[in-house]
């Protein structure tokens, strides 16, 4: 492929991305990210358009805009990066852009070899792509998705190609300059840029709808106020934990662990008072139980717990350790707080082992201990359990 053609090539692509950051951009007018990367992407069209443009006849002023617009497309785009991560954006980026301009407007007034100008250019926008990476390796955490990954490989492979042109430059520089007629140098120059731009913007893309759908997920299965799983995500739940401890014969437990006068906290300190204290009681929950207990919030001041390998033999242990860290934790209110706990067990001699005939026992369990004075719990009987409270009694 010659130069010219594959100048257009990049200048096509450049703009077509340019416009679909623009769209996205559009589309999303609260996320400062898309637009930072809608501005980075015409600010490296027009830079382009303008490199390849003025290749036969190069023109100081167009050559100083076209390779400043260069050196802040990659600097935006970091500073889209960094902006979708939820940091504030490095100021080092303004030192990188004013360095840039002095030394390239210095190598124009200086008369400097056209290869030093080409290499300054090639190794800013190096440093600005090892700035976004750090930001990208750094700031994804534990989880690296797909978008962080093909985010790394396509600025891995713009690095890489921008090292090659540094290192050509010195050595045969007409190869690898605008207007070349080698293939090294057309791929050097063009086709490289254009199938790397192309993937890192296509990546910038993933990794917003990667966090959108995430966000939506979490959104469908999650309570909103206390951060645990909602009623449906907890039915799921319960039901696949059913139908697993059937299958393996295994056991299971299940709590309904209600606030005891929780309409009087509400009535007497306000809504936003009892629902920091349903936040509170959401975590002392969630802290009293183990990795493999799914919680979640039924309704209301009602929270649901799924134990799986609870037994009847140590079901009780789970209803008093709950009790006790409510009774004994200190709430953002001077009033004690306090939950009646019903709990019910999977049992291989019941008939109906049912999802739903599991949530009944347990639920009638939690109207009892209401009954029976709030602050406590009490466990739906069950042969096992019958005989683990009659060997506990003798043992006493
Ligand atoms: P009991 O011991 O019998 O459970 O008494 P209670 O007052 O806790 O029960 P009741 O069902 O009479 O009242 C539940 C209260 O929980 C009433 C409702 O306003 C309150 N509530 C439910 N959801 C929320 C919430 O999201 N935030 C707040 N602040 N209150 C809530
Ligand atoms: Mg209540
Ligand atoms: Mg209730």
């Amino acid at each position: 492929m010659d130069s010219f053609t594959a100048g257009i090539a990049l200048i096509v692509t450049q703009l077509c991305v340019a416009v679909v950051m623009a769209g996205i951009s559009y589309a999303t007018p609260s996320e400062k990210c898309t637009h930072y990367w809608m501005l980075s992407e015409i600010l490296i069209a027009l830079g382009v358009s303008m490199i390849v443009a003025n290749a036969g006849a190069p023109r100081y002023a167009i050559l100083v805009i076209a390779n400043n617009s260069l050196i802040w497309g990659a600097i935006l785009q970091w500073w889209g990066v960094q902006t979708f991560y939820r940091t504030p954006v490095n100021q080092l980026g303004w030192l990188l852009g004013a360095v840039f301009f002095v030394l390239f407007a210095l190598f124009l007034l200086t008369d400097a070899r056209v290869t030093s100008r080409g290499a300054l250019s090639s190794a800013t926008v190096l440093s600005v792509f090892l700035c976004t990476a750090y930001t990208l390796w750094v700031r994804a955490g534990p989880h690296r998705t797909f978008g962080n990954m093909l985010a790394l490989g396509a600025l891995a492979l713009l690095a890489m190609n921008n090292v090659f042109r540094i290192v050509a430059l010195t050595r045969y520089s007409s190869a690898v300059q605008p207007g070349t007629t080698s293939a090294i140098g057309v791929t050097v120059l063009y086709l490289v840029p254009l199938a790397g731009s192309l993937l890192y913007a296509a990546s910038l893309l993933l990794l917003y709808f990667e966090r959108v759908l995430g966000e939506n997920r979490h959104l469908a299965t999650h309570d909103e106020l206390t951060g645990l799983l909602n009623r449906r995500a907890i039915v799921a739940a319960g039901e696949r934990e059913l139908t697993v401890a059937l299958r393996n014969h295994q056991s299971l437990a299940i709590a309904f662990v209600d606030a005891d006068f929780f309409k009087k906290i509400n009535d007497e300190l306000g809504h936003s008072v009892g629902d920091a204290v349903l936040c509170e009681l959401a975590q002392v929950i969630k802290m009293t139980c183990r990795d493999v207990d799914l919680v979640g919030r039924y309704g209301g001041e009602e929270f649901c717990i799924i134990l799986p390998g609870v037994s009847a033999e140590n079901v009780s242990l789970v209803g008093e350790r709950l009790v006790r860290a409510v009774r004994q934790y200190r709430f953002c209110i001077q009033d004690p707080v306090s939950v009646s706990v019903g709990l019910a067990v999977l049992a291989p001699g019941d008939d109906d082992r049912s999802w739903t005939n599991l949530i009944k026992r347990a639920d009638d369990q939690l109207y009892r201990a209401k009954e029976l004075g709030r602050d406590r719990f009490c466990i739906a009987p069950n042969e096992v359990v019958r005989r683990a409270a009659a060997a506990a009694v003798a043992t006493a």
